[in-house]
């Protein structure tokens, strides 16, 4: 469905939706609202949060990953009235999108972790409220938080994705426990990281899985860059171990050539790669993973399932139609991000359900866009649509450190109203280097600055 949200219309729908019974609008984690019962249950956690008043439009932003930073730093600068609540579950940042290059040492522990959420919201004028997001009215504009509820004007929600075990055949909620715990993916939380990095410390030999899931799964080269290095600490240190990457796709899905040719010249001995190997379920116990044709035994492993849009959008009623996207994710205008329907609420960075690459460029560039999005809106102008940008390296080697990269655009097709592919000017540097190794480094820092410093 086409969303021309110019201004009439977009104060026809603000009206509308103030208008709004509270029928399939409020949704919460109440017992009966979870279980998708009594839909207007109240989601009040009981008590005001304790935040200052408001001295302009609450803009309250859920999520400090790197889509809810660069909102709620740039939203403030590009209209200073704003009042920036930024809500994060998490007390200590650590990136996931330099993960991989710590496991084989390219980086350390500090290069992850060293930024502040603190000092990101002081340095850009906003607040940050470290309290974990509970449930949504959208009639009444509450946000419920484990620290109590708040009101706001406006409402961007970027919790990034969640796991879907039923998509690689684990439906048991007691296996699926079991996988997370012991052979994380490593695609989302700190703590997975610093496990698959005690994993490999101790690997004495044998057979590492790394699976790569279908769909749109966050990170397209995130696997492959991790087969690479986990290689390159094998061939370093002498182990007589190979990575497994059963790949769930015909082919490597992004940076093909830079990846086949790095897995050949490189780690011809360290990296077996087998494409279309869709896992169909694990034995957690025998340590076997079980494909449609074959079966494979592992050492140890690190299991990457299919993903979808944080769990948090399901509970907070904001998902989007599955048979769709294939994939649950929000359901919103293409252009803008904003819930259908509801120019107040919006979702962005990877639990979006758009074809872009789910990378941390795609989420900091679409956030300098949604944070104009905001701006306009709340001086009642009309808002630009501009498409992200996905410039996304991959660390192939650690010693010396070499990478291949992509720079993509997106095409949109006003009469469809969706994203058709990819732009024509978009290109991929598949020839690794020492250049393109220590262009990694300041990509990663070139982010890190424009989320957290002023
Ligand atoms: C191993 C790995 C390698 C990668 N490599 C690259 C790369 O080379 N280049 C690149 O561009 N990208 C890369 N990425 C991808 C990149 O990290 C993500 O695409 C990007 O961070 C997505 O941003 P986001 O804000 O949508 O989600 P996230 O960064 O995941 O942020 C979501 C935030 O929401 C918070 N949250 C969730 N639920 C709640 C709640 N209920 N209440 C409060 N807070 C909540 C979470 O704690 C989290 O801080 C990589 C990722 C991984 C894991």
């Amino acid at each position: 469905m086409t969303q021309n949200l110019d201004r009439r219309n977009f104060l026809k729908m603000g009206g509308a939706v103030l208008a709004a019974g509270t029928a399939g609008c409020a949704t919460g984690v109440t017992g009966s609202a979870m279980a998708g019962g009594d839909k207007s249950a109240s989601v009040s956690s009981g008590m005001m949060a304790n935040l200052p008043k408001a001295k302009g439009p609450r803009l309250v932003v859920v999520g400090g990953g790197t889509s809810g930073l660069t909102i709620a730093k740039y939203a403030k600068k590009e209209y200073p009235n704003f009042d920036v609540v930024l809500v994060e579950k998490r007390d200590m940042y650590s990136s996931c999108f330099a993960s991989n290059m710590w496991y084989a040492g390219v980086i350390n522990l500090e290069f992850l972790a060293e930024h502040s959420f603190l000092d990101a919201a002081v340095n850009n004028k906003y607040i940050y409220f470290n309290a974990t997001v509970t449930g949504l009215d959208r009639t009444s504009k509450m946000l419920a938080t484990s620290e109590g509820d708040i009101h706001y004007d406006f409402l961007v929600v970027a919790p990034g994705v969640s796991y879907d075990y039923d998509k690689i055949g684990v439906k048991d909620a007691g296996v699926q426990a079991a996988l997370r715990q012991r052979y994380p993916g490593g695609f989302i939380s700190p703590t997975e990281h610093v496990t698959i990095k005690r994993k490999l410390d101790e690997f004495e030999g044998g057979v590492f899985v790394q699976t790569v899931p279908s769909g749109n799964y966050r990170c397209l080269p995130g696997p492959y860059e991790r087969a690479c290095l986990i290689a390159s600490i094998f061939k370093k240190n002498k182990i007589k171990g190979k990575v497994l990457v059963l790949d769930a796709n015909p082919e490597i899905t992004i940076k093909k050539v830079g990846f086949h040719a790095a897995f050949d010249e490189l780690y011809k001995d360290y990296i077996e790669w087998k494409p279309n190997q869709g896992v169909l379920g694990v034995d957690v116990e025998k340590r076997i993973i079980k494909t449609e044709f074959d079966e494979f035994k592992f050492e140890d492993a690190a299991i990457y399932a299919n993903c979808r849009g944080s769990t948090l959008i399901e509970h907070l009623g904001l998902m989007g139609d599955t048979q769709k996207t294939n994939q649950k994710e929000a359901n919103i205008d293409v252009r803008f991000n904003n819930i259908i329907g509801d120019p107040f609420v919006y979702v962005t960075g990877d639990a979006r359900p758009h074809p872009y690459s789910k990378s941390g460029n795609t989420a900091n560039t679409e956030g300098h866009n949604v944070a104009k999005v905001l701006a306009a809106r709340a001086q009642g102008k009309d808002p630009v649509f501009v498409p992200p940008r996905t410039i996304c390296y991959s660390m192939v080697n650690a010693d010396p450190a070499e990478a291949i990269s992509v720079d993509a655009g997106y095409d949109y097709d006003a009469a469809k109203d969706a994203i058709t592919g990819f732009s024509k000017d978009t290109k991929t540097f598949e020839n690794r280097s020492t250049a393109y190794g220590q262009a990694t480094l300041e990509w990663a820092r070139g982010i890190y600055r424009d989320m957290f410093n002023a």
